[in-house]
């Protein structure tokens, strides 16, 4: 029995369990010369692939409806035709949601569940490490000493930022949306302040109070009011990484944001977004550095490990309530 979830709707608005279709085909894989049989074993869910349900123009093409639905995958071979992997290895890819599927093995990394736990290959060790690293560094260009805020900062991209901002000697502010994870940021990840968002009754202030020296850098993982917020209280030359904007990610209206401009002009400040891919040739030094951290004990993770392929879909619309804390990961 091979199970896939393809793509059933285009959502509007808020995506629901109907937007997806589980299909359960009793069928035998046998991979040609050439290809490998995959058993899944983890499956990323992440924010952007709200995008990918949208028929949209994007840096990433759409998901087709009645098609399966992609993301990071962590699978086992357990038939190989392809002489660059052997039965027993275990890959971590771009792959379809289903249970068991076919590869060529273009695009799939060997990972080693002795070095790591496997499912930390989609979290801090995979695109979730690399855009925290590479978003901060690139376009944050961070000077010790200086205030970064990172926003859904108990998130997978937050969390990892935050402590990395802290190895480099930032001062910390992370906001996030339960007492519960501004605790966890300052006790598990070491930020030396939190908000949470949704009980704040003026986050431009509390912002201010928590950085009095201003905000250097912004990671912006959320976009709308929060990132309006910490605009109010940036320094001369700051810099700003717009990596996601998950509140308007389900917006079927044009968001009312204020105008960015001024803050921009009025402080020679620098916004730019960041897409992970575009910084591949980059991606073997940041796996050295965060490796690196992981094994000095410098950086740490938590993972939200949701069990059972039938709730992948629902684990994923989970994120837009922020019910996982750091890496959401369904294992199969
Ligand atoms: P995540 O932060 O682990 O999960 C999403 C979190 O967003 C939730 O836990 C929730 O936390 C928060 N959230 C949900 N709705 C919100 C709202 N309306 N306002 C504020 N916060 C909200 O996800 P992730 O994988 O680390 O991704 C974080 C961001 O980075 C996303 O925007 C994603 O699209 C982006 N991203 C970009 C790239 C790139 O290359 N550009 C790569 C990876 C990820 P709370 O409980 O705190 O609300």
């Amino acid at each position: 029995m091979i199970k896939t979830i393809v793509l059933n709707n285009r959502p509007t608005g808020r995506p629901t369990v109907l937007d997806f279709k589980s299909i359960t085909e009793d069928i035998e894989l046998t991979p040609k010369d050439g290809e490998l049989l995959l058993e899944t074993n983890y499956v990323s869910v992440d924010p952007y692939l709200r995008g990918r349900m949208n028929d949209a123009k994007s840096y990433i093409p759409a998901f087709e409806l009645n098609k399966p639905i992609q993301s990071g995958v962590v699978a086992k071979v357990i038939a190989s035709k392809n002489i660059n992997f052997t039965v027993g290895d275990v890959v971590c890819g771009m792959l379809s949601w289903k249970t068991k599927q076919i590869s060529t093995g273009e695009g799939l990394l060997k990972v080693d569940g002795s070095k790591a736990p496997l499912s930390s290959y989609l979290g801090v060790l995979g695109l979730t490490g690399l855009t925290a690293y590479l978003g901060l560094n690139q376009i944050g260009k961070p000077v010790a000493g200086e205030t970064i805020v990172v926003s859904g900062a108990a998130g997978a991209v937050g969390s990892v930022v935050g402590q990395i901002a802290k190895i480099l000697g930032l001062h910390v502010i992370g906001i996030a949306g339960t007492d519960e994870k501004v605790d966890m940021l300052k006790t598990k990840f070491g930020f030396d302040a939190g908000i949470n968002y949704k009980t704040s009754k003026n986050i431009n202030q509390e912002i201010a109070k928590a950085a009095p020296n201003g905000v250097d850098i912004y990671f912006d993982n959320v976009g709308g009011p929060i990132s309006d917020a910490v605009l109010f209280n940036i320094n001369n030359f700051a810099r700003i990484i717009v990596c996601g904007a998950i509140s308007v990610y389900n917006n079927t209206e044009l968001p009312n944001s204020i105008s960015v401009q001024p803050f921009l002009v009025r402080n020679s400040a620098l916004m730019q977004g960041f897409i992970v891919s575009n910084y591949a040739d980059k991606f073997p030094e940041a796996i050295q550095h965060l490796s690196g951290w992981l094994a000095e004990g410098k950086l740490t993770y938590t993972e939200t490990i949701v069990d059972g392929f039938d709730n992948i879909p629902n684990a994923f619309i989970d994120l837009f309530d922020g019910k996982n804390k750091g890496k959401m990961v369904v294992k199969i």
